[in-house]
Parts: structure tokens; sequence; C-alpha cells
């Protein structure tokens, strides 16, 4: 077994309410590291051959929650959460900032593998001495600041009373889901310490799908072995040092962009990316910071650049709600995309989908489309049971739970933007698909194309996970030698840590230093990266068993980036298609693939995903 890994990992089929230990090969460990490179591998050796049939909501699909080799290690711990999207119906993997995936490895475990359904709600708990399925029933049903309370409280009592020679429990850690997973929202979160969310792909409705209510947490072992420990700690040392140093994002976290996106680079979602562009001043953490910030330095498990920050509002109607700053990205989908620019409401919403367990991107997305059609008459009071206006906070608060609940026309747009369009289109009898803005039924992050100042334009359109936009499609130019961002968002997803704590130039001799494998940049992005980036490809448009995409119609841009800027400095600029469809050509070439963006045999054979062939030899037919 190869340093930093703990050596097990747990098969949980909740049917049969069977549970083992399994241990996967080096070599396997070695080509996909863990998070989403090992989701990738398992879910295609596991489901791959029947893919297109597998219900992303159904008992066959797997949750996979994984850790990396360098989790606990590389500054930032975050969990990995994947399995069969129900947005996308390919694979994403979404992380999350939490001790959860510490005290998981603790306990021996690299990561769980979730099958089946529960017949009743549970949760699983994993302690030194294994894991075990424990009854939910009480609270199935509750917003997830009262879920983790009382998980919280009744884990400690279990584990005080089982070794009560230890004394008191320190509180154990956990990931859960709130009411939006239990009903199966597409867009539910997988969340984490009350204000952290594993949001994109929709993985909190398939934890709700298996009745799985929330896995705790609590290891007492050591982190694993690392294959350098002295060196590991000088590694360390510096890399505190630097992040230390990194002043405006220790300041103020990704929420001093709120003004900055907006008002210079001219590319944040405003009214449903009407518009990209706005002066707002009040928005953002500069602004925040006197007002509601509670604790204005926090951080994820090791990692000394805390940037996190938790807001409290403390008077008025929302008086209580807690959130993360918010970050920039909820700044924007939480605020300015609804059209609010009320620093109270845009906290209350972002706290609202924590609560909620919904995706505070994904979700949000999804309540911005819908405003933009009653804007335009085509959802109109009586869909609705209200009136929903731009910047109208109770309103979008009633949405939230209306599409919570699944009623009225919440049961809608509990399915995500893409579905929703397609339905309230068939219901209406007017395509508002051109209304929706995601990319293969991801709905887009914050970071907009048109003015060309923030994210490249073709970025989305071929990225494997979508409108992800911590993982966008490269850019690749010939000098770069494929040495890509977008590989190196998949190692920080592999190796599993936050990719904002990274160090570059440190960050591969600390791999060496935990793992013992001598990999470099150049291996990881020429072998690995691709390897899991394309197994990732042929799986996407496997796709199924509801929605297929092709590359042709559907690796775009969301429609509304070909219309032109309405506002601001970058007024009229807007994406162009054929700038677009040949970028896309240049990153299929550039990746392996062939014209249409299928895996080439050559490229397959290249990184020892023969395995695959049959099933690409379809999709280059169709
Ligand atoms: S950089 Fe921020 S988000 Fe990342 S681990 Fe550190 S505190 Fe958490």
């Amino acid at each position: 077994m190869p340093r930093g890994y703990a050596g097990k990992f747990l098969d949980v089929d909740l049917t049969r309410e069977k549970i083992e230990e399994t241990e996967i090969p080096e070599e396997i460990l070695y080509r996909y590291f863990g998070g989403r490179g090992l989701a990738v591998k398992v879910l295609w050796d596991r489901l791959g051959r029947k893919w297109s049939s597998i219900d992303p909501l159904g008992p066959e699909n797997i949750l996979t929650v994984l850790t990396g080799p360098l989790t606990g290690f590389h500054p930032g711990s975050r969990i990995c959460v994947s399995g069969k999207s129900p947005l996308s119906n390919g694979i994403v993997g979404a992380t999350a900032g939490t001790e959860f995936a510490v005290e998981l490895k603790c306990a021996g475990y690299d990561g769980i593998f979730i099958t089946g359904k529960a017949s009743n709600p549970v949760y699983l708990l994993i302690t030194d001495d294994g894991c075990e399925i424990m009854d939910a029933s009480h609270i199935w049903g509750k917003i997830c600041e009262e879920t983790i309370k009382i998980l919280n409280t009744e884990v400690k009592r279990i584990l005080t009373k089982r070794k009560p020679r230890i004394g008191l429990w320190r509180e154990p850690s956990m990931i859960y889901i709130g009411p939006a997973g239990e009903n199966l929202v597409r867009t539910a979160a997988v969340l984490t310490k009350l204000v952290h969310a594993a949001g994109y792909g929709g993985y909190g409705a398939v934890m709700g799908s298996k009745n799985l209510k929330a896995i705790v947490a609590k290891g007492r072992g050591p982190l694993p072995d690392t294959a350098a420990p002295k060196t590991v700690e000088i590694l360390l040392n510096e890399y505190h040092k630097r992040l230390i140093s990194r002043v405006r994002m220790r300041q103020w976290g990704t929420g001093y962009a709120g003004y900055a996106v907006g008002a210079n680079l001219s590319s944040e979602p405003i009214r449903n990316w009407q518009e990209e562009w706005h002066d707002e001043r009040n928005i953002g953490g500069p602004k925040y910071s006197a007002r509601f910030w509670v604790k204005p330095y926090w951080a994820d498990f090791n990692c000394t650049l805390s940037c996190m920050k938790i807001s409290c509002i403390k008077s008025g109607r929302w008086k209580g709600d807690i959130t993360d700053m918010p970050d920039y990205e909820l700044e924007a989908y939480c605020g300015t995309n609804l059209g609010i620019f009320n620093p109270e409401d845009n906290v209350h919403m972002s706290a609202l989908m924590d609560n909620l367990g919904l995706s505070g991107i994904n979700a949000a997305n999804t309540m911005g489309f819908a405003a933009e059609l009653y804007q335009r008459g085509i959802l109109t009071k009586e869909d609705l049971g209200f009136e929903l206006k731009w910047g109208d906070a109770e309103a979008f608060t009633k949405l939230a739970n209306l599409i919570v609940k699944r009623e009225k026309i919440g049961n809608i747009l509990a399915e995500g933007t893409y579905r929703a369009a397609l339905k309230i289109s068939e219901m209406k009898g007017i395509d508002v698909t051109r209304y929706a803005v995601h990319v293969k039924g991801i709905e887009v992050g914050a970071h907009g194309i048109r003015s060309g100042k923030d994210f490249h334009d073709k970025c989305y359109a071929a990225n494997v996970q979508g409108g992800d936009h911590t993982s966008p499609a490269a850019d690749p130019s010939p000098k770069d030698a494929g040495v890509w961002t977008e590989l190196n968002a998949v190692f920080a997803d592999s190796a599993v840590f936050c990719m904002f704590a990274v160090v570059p130039d440190l960050v591969w001799e600390l791999t060496y230093a935990v793992t013992g494998w001598r990999i470099k940049e150049e291996e990881w992005c020429r072998e690995q990266g691709r390897r899991i980036i394309t197994l990732q490809r042929v799986l996407l448009l496997l796709g199924g068993p509801d929605i297929f995409w092709t590359p042709e119609k559907d690796d775009d841009n969301p429609r509304r980036f070909y219309e032109p800027l309405p506002t601001g400095p970058y007024k009229g600029k807007a994406a162009e298609k054929t700038v677009v469809e040949r970028k896309k050509k240049e990153y299929y070439k550039a990746i392996g693939w062939d014209e249409r963006g299928i895996p080439t045999e050559e490229e397959l054979r290249r990184l020892g995903l023969e395995d695959i062939e049959k099933e690409v030899k379809k999709l280059r037919k169709q």
C-alpha cells in the first residue's frame, strides 16, 4: 500500500444492509489517485457497461465519498462526493472543505462506496471499530442546522457510553443532506460544517434516493504514515509561510470579488445573466465585514489561509441567519442573479440554501431562470401563488421552499434548470430553453465569458463537468506542452485538497514526500489527468436514461452567452460561435479526441483504457 492512504475502503449496500471492507490495488491508485479520479474508475468498472440504463436516483447508482492521498496533509482538507449525476447523467467530482475527510482517514478508511436503498431513513456511523447503519427516522425532514445539533449530541453520547474510559468525546464530523436531498431535488447538495456544500452534480438527491440522511465519522487513529515524514514537515512549514502571506485572500476570502467581478470584469450573473455588469458598492467582503462577520478567520483542516468568514445577521427580519461570508459564488447567485443587492437579503438567501440543503449555485440559477420567466409573463402569479419580482427576498424564500417541498411549480423547478425548461416549454407551448443558463444539465458557475475578461469562451462548452466553474475546460496553447490548469484542478479533486491553498512549486514535492510516488506535473497532465477526463467524457456522452447529449449540439455555451452584453464597459460584446467552434476543435485535438470530441482509439490505448473502446465505438457511429 502506498503511503498517504489508510489502506481500506468501505463498500456499503443499504438494501441488503451489508458492509464490507475492500482494498484497491496500488496500480489503480497510482493511475487514479482518489476522489474524482477514483470515483470515475470505480463507476466505470461497476456500472459502465450498463451506464445508459442506470437511473441516477435509483438504487443501482453508487454514491462515492472519497478522500485522496493528500487529504489531511495538504493544507485544506476536502471530501469528494460523486456518482452518476442526476443533472448531467455523467460524473462530477464535487468537493467540500471539511474535517469529515480527516476523521474518516483517522478511522482507517480512504472512502466509501454506497449502493442500494435503505428501507427506512438511516445514517452511517464510522469509527475505528468500523461502520454501522443507524436509524435516522428522527432527523428525516429536519433542516441542516437541526440535523447537525441532534447528530452531534447523539453520537457523542453513544461513543461516551461505549468507551467511558476515554472520557467525554469531542464532536464528530459529518456530511449530510437537508430536506432538498430527501425530496430528490436535483440541485440538492451534500453539505458539511453548516455552511459548506459539495454542490455541483446533485449528489444530495442521490444520497436522498438511498434514504441516507448523513454520514458521521469519528476516527481516533493518527493519519496514515507518509513516505518521508521529515520532508513533509519541512514542506508544510514552507507552505504555511506562503499561505499566511496571501493577504487579500486571507483577509477577504473570495468575497472580495463580489464588487470587483461585476464592476471590473463585467462577468457576474445579474437577473439570470441578462446582464453581467453592476456598480453596486454594497456587495462584497469589505462591506460585509463590519456588518455581519462574527468570525473573520475560519479555516478547513490544516489551512493557514483561513479564507472563510462566518456571517451572522444581527437584527431585522432575518436575524440569526448564519452563512459563510457569502463567498463570491453565492454573493452572485444568491444576490445579483436574483436582482438582490441588499446585503442582509444576500446573506439570508445564502443561509437559506445551506439550511434547506440546496446547492446555492445550481438551485439559485434555477430560481433566477424562474424569475426571468415571470418577468416575461411566461410564468404567472397563478403558476407560483405569489409575485416573483427581482430583488424580492421574501418571494425567493417562498420559491426555495416550494422547490424543496416539490409543491406546485416547485415540483418542476426541482428538476434543475434544464429539465424544468423542457417541462415548462411543453406546458406553456413556448420554447423557454433559451433562458436556461446551463451546460449539459449543470447550471453555470458565476463567471461569465462575454466580456472576455474572466473565463474564456469555450471553457464551459467542452467541460466534462458541464457548467462547473471549478474545473473549466482548458484553453490549450502549443507553448504550454499540455500542462493545463484544468488538469491541475483534476489533480486537486483526485488528491483531494483545496485548490485555493495550493502552492504550485511545492505541491509535487509534497506529493512525493507523502506517497513516495515521484510524479511530476507533466506526467500527471499527460497520463492520469487525461485518463480521468477521457473516462469522464465517455460516461457523459453515454448519458441516459432520460437525456442523452450529442457533441454537435450540446458541446456549446448557454444561448444567453451569444447575446450581446446590454450594459457596462463591455456593452455589445458576446461569445462568437465560430470562435467557440474553432477553439473546441483545438481542444479536442490537443487532448486526443477526434473532430467530434470522441476519444480516439489510439489515445485510449495510450492511456490504457482499451476496455472502454467497445462503448466508445458506439459513440463514434452516432
Ligand atoms: S483556502 Fe479557504 S476554502 Fe480552502 S481550505 Fe483554506 S479556509 Fe478552506
